[in-house]
C-alpha cells in the first residue's frame, strides 16, 4: 500500500459515528483508499457494525452494499468488485480451522482480491503481517467508536 494511502487511513480513523449510515459512510471513505492485496480484520462485539462497514467499504469497490449480508452461516461471500474480488469472510461460526483451508482461505488472505474478516481472531494466525486491524465498539444506543489497533 502506498504512503499516501497508509495517510489517509491514519487519518480517517479514530471515528466516532452515531448510525448505520454514518458508519457506511465512513465505510465507504475507507474502500476508496483499500484495494486488492489489502487485508482488513475487523474486531468487535456482535452489533457493533462490522458488516454495517463492510457495506460501505463495499461500496466504494461498486459491489451494491445491499447485496452485502452477514456471512455468518456461509463463512464466506465473495463479490464481484471493481478492481478485482471482494471477500468477506465472517469466522464467528468457525469451529476449526480446516474449514478454511477447505475453502481455499490462502487465495481470500493471499490473493489479488481485497479481504475483509470479521472475527478475525479466530484464524489470527493466519493472518498476513500487512493485516490491518480495526476495531469497532458499543458506545451506547447507536454510538459506535471505530480505530486502529486499539485493543
Ligand atoms: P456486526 O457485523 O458487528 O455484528 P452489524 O453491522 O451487522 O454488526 O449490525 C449493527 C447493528 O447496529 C445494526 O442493527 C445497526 O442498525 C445498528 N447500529 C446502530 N447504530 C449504529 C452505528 N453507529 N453504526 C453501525 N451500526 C449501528
Ligand atoms: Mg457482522
Amino acid at each position: 500500500m502506498p504512503t499516501s494511502s497508509t495517510d489517509i487511513l491514519a487519518a480517517l480513523l479514530p471515528a466516532e459515528t452515531a448510525s448505520p449510515q454514518e458508519t457506511q459512510a465512513l465505510g465507504l471513505r475507507l474502500g476508496a483508499v483499500l484495494g486488492p492485496g489489502d487485508v482488513v480484520a475487523l474486531y468487535g462485539d456482535l452489533g457493533t457494525g462490522k458488516t454495517c462497514l463492510v457495506k460501505g467499504i463495499a461500496a466504494a469497490h461498486d459491489v451494491p452494499p445491499e447485496t452485502v449480508g452477514s456471512p455468518t452461516f456461509t463463512l464466506a461471500n465473495v463479490y464481484p468488485g471493481r478492481d478485482g474480488p471482494l471477500y468477506h469472510l465472517d469466522a464467528y461460526r468457525l469451529r476449526h480451522l480446516d474449514e478454511l483451508f477447505e475453502l481455499g482461505i490462502d487465495e481470500y488472505l493471499y490473493g489479488d482480491g481485497l479481504c475483509l474478516v470479521e472475527w478475525p481472531q479466530r484464524l489470527e494466525p493466519l493472518l498476513p503481517e500487512h493485516t490491518l486491524r480495526l476495531h469497532l465498539t458499543h458506545l451506547g444506543r447507536d454510538r459506535r467508536r471505530i480505530a486502529w489497533n486499539d485493543r
